[in-house]
């Protein structure tokens, strides 16, 4: 396993020589220590990326394409590996962690595929020759959360590099190692020096280096809404390009005409991939009267048949909250809604896992939640469905839409007229309608509303790494 970053082609050391321990959430074991980079190599890490910048972006776009489908081709080769160092480092069971490299996997293809279809438009003006054509804003920043470390990476390399920009990432800390995995492999698949450069550390002066220098065109940011809205103020400066995808509270709506056996399938889905720790996860459960009480019943017999553990051993459903701050964080939750009149249905507290860390918590299920509760109002991110009845669809509908958040929605019903009213008035800017996984590579993905803007996924996550210049001859 290498521990160093990647600047110009060279896999290097912080010149202070000082690291940063990994750690496994699961059980505390140190997994590996990465270099604690500063300003200086992130200086060398934008100069090499400005400098790799002409070569790249002129290279013929078969070629890049070509380049994604190899990076592609070395994660499939390598799934077990990098599955496996993720689940490390992150804690999530072994089989999320192989999807998790899968679903990483179909951006590079989607971002081939896609860029190999941008064609220059001639719109029809008289008297004039218009071309538009798009070309790599340049020099591209990646600054990627923990929850899922090679997904949210292959989400900005993939379009960043198929389009012609080169890029810096900063990956989590928590989760550095499977960054370094990932971009080992896509140099063995062929990606020049400086093309892709990686640097890992402290969050504040690698910032504060990507967001001062003139030559970083893009920012793509995933993450806490607090941390993007930090990022924009400070990217002011240099009008810098920005896809923020930032925090999310979906709410699921579960109307009366669902089967309750498969709304609870699609519920446990979408809840508890990663633990509940995923941007996209229903965090508030609208349940119409009629079905309330048979779907809170099956949802907590579900929740509470979770197997929770380390995630290399067999059978086990449900990973450790990321931290102490993470876990500590949900029993907040969980202990201010009972305190305010919520009913606990099932779970409510740490499970103990042999041989593992104090950092599981129960799949917990809390009926009767109101708006004044934490667990309504805030993200938990963690493995808790806080549960709240309505009477009819305009009282779903405004239940749903209260939240400065917009990121995901779900619904569960089959009547067409009300999906259709559903698209067009549900906040969010990604709607799951009987579908527990509504974020794949080929659509666009993000937010509105504080949950941020900007849009991952099919030729949509190609245009924000992307200039569009207007050519206008006269007389043509
Ligand atoms: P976070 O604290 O905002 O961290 C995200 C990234 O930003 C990490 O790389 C972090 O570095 C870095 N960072 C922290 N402070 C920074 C600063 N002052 N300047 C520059 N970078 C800074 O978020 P998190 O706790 O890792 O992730 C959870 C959040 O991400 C949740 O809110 C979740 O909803 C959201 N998320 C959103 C999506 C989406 O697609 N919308 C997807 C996944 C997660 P360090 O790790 O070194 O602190």
């Amino acid at each position: 396993m290498r521990e160093a970053n990647l600047i110009d082609g060279a896999w290097v050391a912080a010149d202070s020589g000082r690291t940063l321990e990994v750690l496994d959430p699961a059980t505390d074991a140190l997994i590996g220590s990465v270099p604690a980079m500063g300003g200086a190599e992130t200086r060398r890490a934008v100069d090499a990326a400005a400098g790799a910048f002409p070569a790249w972006a002129a290279r013929p776009v078969e070629a890049r394409a070509a380049t994604l489908h190899a990076i592609s081709a070395r994660m499939a080769a390598n799934r077990s590996s990098l599955a496996a160092l993720m689940t490390a480092e992150q804690g999530k069971p072994l089989a999320e962690a192989e999807a998790e490299v899968d679903y990483a996997r179909s951006f590079f293809e989607v971002a081939a595929s896609a860029v190999e279809m941008l064609e220059d438009e001639h719109p029809e003006v008289p008297g004039k020759a218009i071309r538009v054509h798009r070309r790599p804003v340049g020099v591209a920043v990646a600054i990627t959360p923990w929850n899922f470390p090679i997904a949210m990476l292959a989400k900005k390399v993939a379009p960043a590099l198929a389009v012609g920009c080169t890029q810096i990432v900063k990956p989590a800390e928590q989760t550095p190692l499977s960054a370094i995995a990932f971009a080992e492999l896509a140099v063995e698949a062929g990606v020049p020096a400086g093309v892709l450069n990686l640097v890992t550390g402290e969050p504040a002066p690698i910032a504060e280096v990507l967001l001062e220098d003139a030559r970083v065109r893009k920012l793509s940011f995933t993450g806490s809404t607090e941390v993007g809205r930090l990022l924009m103020r400070e990217g002011a400066t240099n009008l810098l390009r920005l896809s923020l995808e930032l925090g999310g509270h979906a709410p699921m709506l579960v109307f009366e005409d669902a089967d309750v056996e498969s709304a609870v399938r699609i519920a446990m889905a979408a809840k508890y991939r990663n633990g509940g720790q995923t941007c996209i996860c229903p965090n508030r459960f609208i349940v119409h009267e009629s079905i309330h009480d048979s779907f809170v019943a099956a949802l907590a017999a579900s929740s509470a048949a979770l197997v929770s553990g380390i995630g290399t051993q067999p059978g086990v459903t449900l990973g450790p909250m990321i931290d102490d701050a993470a876990i500590e964080k949900v029993e907040e939750h969980v202990a201010d809604a009972i305190r305010l009149g919520a009913t606990l249905v099932t779970g409510g507290g740490r499970r103990r896992v042999a041989g593992a860390a104090d950092r599981f918590h129960e799949p917990t299920v809390l009926a009767g939640c109101t708006g004044e509760m934490r667990c309504w109002r805030e993200e938990t991110f963690g493995p808790v469905c806080p549960v709240r009845m309505f009477r009819d669809d305009e009282e779903a509908i405004e239940l749903a839409n209260d939240s400065e958040y917009g990121l995901a929605a779900y619904a569960i019903t089959s009547e067409p007229a009300r999906i259709e009213r559903l698209g067009a008035v549900l906040r969010a800017g990604v709607i799951g309608i009987n579908d527990p996984g509504p974020a794949v590579a080929a659509v666009p993905f993000g937010g509105i509303r504080h949950s941020g803007f900007g849009r991952e996924g099919g030729r949509w996550g190609l245009e924000e790494y992307l200039e569009i210049v207007t050519v206008s001859q006269a007389g043509g």
